[in-house]
């Protein structure tokens, strides 16, 4: 390794006792770590992490951990618990590592817990992951945006859209720009219903990236009026990231030379 790749790793403010940082692991593969993240794993001496962040990631820590995610259908823990935890381990004088999966302010309540952190005057400092919706689709081959394709992507939550409060889908529809769903498996009929309902065609391109970056990962190909099926069929595990548009066409144009590649 280059000196100045080391330095990179060194660079940055040192996480100290008494302060809180609050970090994304990015989809899962250790590659995705960022090097700030990975200096991260090397200092803390409390890790404090969701289900989605693989044990080969938390491994890089030795430090002690808690664990605070979803795990077998269980609830998870209550965000108020959690942010109660890490206002306690920092008072405590614990350097601690809040670790999340992806980004921690994509769809992952690292907002509250920073606003938690900043309300109890804990120091804290904010450190950005890949996100599954943009970095997940890239690992599939599908571009988030192409030229020509599409000038927007919309990145949308699944949950509680089988509700009367859930998102204007038929709004959605009418962008015509890709919509990129997180945690969308369950509530995906209803969902894929109302874009139907909105206008887009039921021929519209759909993927379903199953595990994105990790060595389990699977990619389902769909259409919009097929999809909710394809992934009730297939029974679908989590995590799962949906992409509804036409960059999921793209990806076929991309995949033959990727299958050379990786076969040299
Ligand atoms: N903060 C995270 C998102 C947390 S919400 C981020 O920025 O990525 C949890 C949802 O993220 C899952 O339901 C799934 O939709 C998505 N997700 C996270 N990791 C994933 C992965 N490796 N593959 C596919 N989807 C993933």
């Amino acid at each position: 390794m280059s000196p100045e790749l080391l330095a990179l790793l060194r660079r940055g403010p040192k996480l100290l006792p008494g302060h809180v940082w609050l970090a994304g692991a990015g989809p899962g593969d250790p590659g995705c770590l960022t090097l700030d993240v990975a200096a991260a794993l090397g200092q803390c001496d409390v890790l404090v992490h969701d289900a989605l962040v693989p044990e080969e990631v938390l491994a890089l820590a030795q430090a002690e951990r808690f664990f605070v995610g979803k795990r077998g259908g269980l609830p998870s823990a209550a965000q108020d618990d959690i942010t109660a935890m890490l206002v306690t381990l920092a008072r405590r004088g614990r350097r601690v590592l809040r670790l999340k999966g992806g980004d921690p302010f994509v769809f992952g309540r690292g907002a509250e817990e920073a606003a938690a952190l900043a309300e109890a005057g804990i120091p804290f400092r904010v450190l950005p992951g890949l996100t599954a919706g943009l970095a997940g689709l890239a690992a599939a081959h599908i571009p988030a945006t192409m030229r020509d394709v599409n000038q927007a992507v919309i990145l949308a939550t699944g949950h509680g859209s089988d509700t009367a409060e859930g998102l204007d889908w038929a709004a959605l529809a009418r962008t015509g720009q890709p919509i990129v769903l997180y945690m969308a498996t369950r509530t995906l009929p209803a969902i894929t219903a109302a874009l139907l309902a909105g206008g887009l065609a039921a021929e519209t391109p759909a993927a379903i990236v199953v595990a994105a970056t990790l060595p389990e990962q699977r990619v389902l190909i769909s259409t919009l009026g097929a999809v909710a099926e394809d992934a009730r069929a297939r029974r679908v595990p989590s995590p799962a990231i949906i992409a509804i548009g036409g960059i999921v066409a793209v990806r076929e144009r991309l995949l033959a030379v990727a299958h050379q590649v990786a076969a040299q």
